[in-house]
């Protein structure tokens, strides 16, 4: 049984000082970019993130409401995030989904719509989704042989992913990104594939490490694959010459143009080559809790203040509070790291 982290349980730091406008830290970052999961609930079952009996999800009383959402997200929009990513679980399982995107491309200022996606149903939604306001999508794909995306997501529907990736680019959702981890012993040795695959259809693709976020708190370090390695074996295959640093910002990939361009391919060593110091991001998980980093053991409650009744100042107080307590870092290599209750799935990735 997972337990979610007590909502009211506030780590200690330093109070904000008065006067600072945004969503600042401590340590100078400034929050742009909202993660919102809009739903716990996943249609595969992937075996690096979740069990395949699945997880106890959310009752439906405790997730936010489409009001409450938007609400909350308008709330961040005004306190200056510029991009919003629509995650989960899979945010194609909330109903709502297409009125939730119409409301949040109608706060002022507009800010960019993004979603990661497994891709399962987006043949039928890409296009109304388009309609309302979503500018782009990642798409998760870890592997292109069907017997190997059977075993990994334990559900037969990599046809269903092609057809997603291909409504994406038709409605316009481009770049269309395919984000993949890669796994030893399970699709390591296709990661040229992979790439090849999306070269041929103009997909950007990116490689993530893998993270200790699993629900089943399996991660084990030594046998990750990394960023170095992947580099190694799409190098045995293709030339990749690497972007300028300055290019990248606060974007987490590193990218190589492959064969000289203008294709790219981008590798995010989240484990091996941290990048929070450039940091920009935020969360806000379907049950309404602001966390200020992935690995957070903490959490702000935005939910029940809001059913008590509280104004936006007040919401928008805890918000920033919750934000000014960001670490320095995730400290996946502190001796003391502690893995977050919440596996990804719960958290939106
Ligand atoms: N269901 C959607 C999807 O598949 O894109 C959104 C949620 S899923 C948790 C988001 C992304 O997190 C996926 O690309 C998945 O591969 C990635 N992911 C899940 N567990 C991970 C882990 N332990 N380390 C790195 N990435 C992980």
């Amino acid at each position: 049984m997972i337990r979610l982290p007590d909502p009211t349980v506030r780590s200690a730091a330093p109070t904000r000082p008065a006067g600072l406008s945004g969503l600042a830290d401590q340590f100078g970052r400034v929050a742009r970019d909202l993660r919102v999961s809009v739903t716990d609930r996943c249609n595969l079952r992937c075996t690096y993130c979740m069990p395949a009996e699945g997880l106890p999800w959310l009752p439906k009383p405790d997730m936010l409401t489409d009001e409450e959402l938007v609400r909350v997200v308008g709330l961040f929009v005004r306190d200056g995030i510029t991009q919003v990513r629509l995650t989960g679980g899979e945010p194609l399982l909330r109903r709502s989904l297409v009125d939730v995107v119409d409301a949040i491309a109608a706060l002022d200022p507009r800010p960019r719509i993004a979603m990661t996606t497994n891709g399962v149903g987006l043949d039928r939604l890409a296009r109304p989704l388009a309609d309302a306001g979503l500018d782009r999508v990642n798409v998760s794909l870890d592997t292109i042989d069907s017997e190997t995306f059977t075993h990994l997501t334990r559900r037969d529907r990599l046809s269903d992913v092609e057809a997603g990736l291909k409504a994406a680019a038709d409605a316009g959702l481009t770049p269309v990104k395919v984000n993949a981890v890669a796994m030893r012993g399970i699709n390591d040795t296709d990661v040229a594939d992979v790439l090849a695959w999306c070269l041929d259809r103009g997909y950007e693709l990116r490689f993530i490490e893998q993270m200790p976020l699993d629900a089943q708190h399996a991660w084990d370090r030594d046998d990750m694959v990394s960023a170095d390695e992947i580099r190694d074996r799409l190098s045995e295959r293709f030339t990749l010459t690497p972007l300028p640093a300055a290019d990248r910002g606060s974007a987490p990939a590193e990218r190589f143009l492959v064969d000289g361009g203008p294709a790219t391919v981008g590798i995010i060593a989240s484990v091996t080559q941290p990048f929070c110091a450039a940091c920009d991001r935020t969360r806000l998980t379907a049950d309404g809790q602001v966390r200020n980093c992935l690995f957070s053991t903490t959490e702000t409650d935005l939910r029940g203040p809001m059913r008590e009744g509280a104004t936006d100042d007040e919401l928008l107080g805890l918000i920033r509070g919750e934000m000014w307590r960001k670490r320095r870092g995730h400290g996946i290599d502190d001796p003391d790291f502690v893995q977050p209750d919440r596996p990804m799935s719960a958290i939106g990735g």
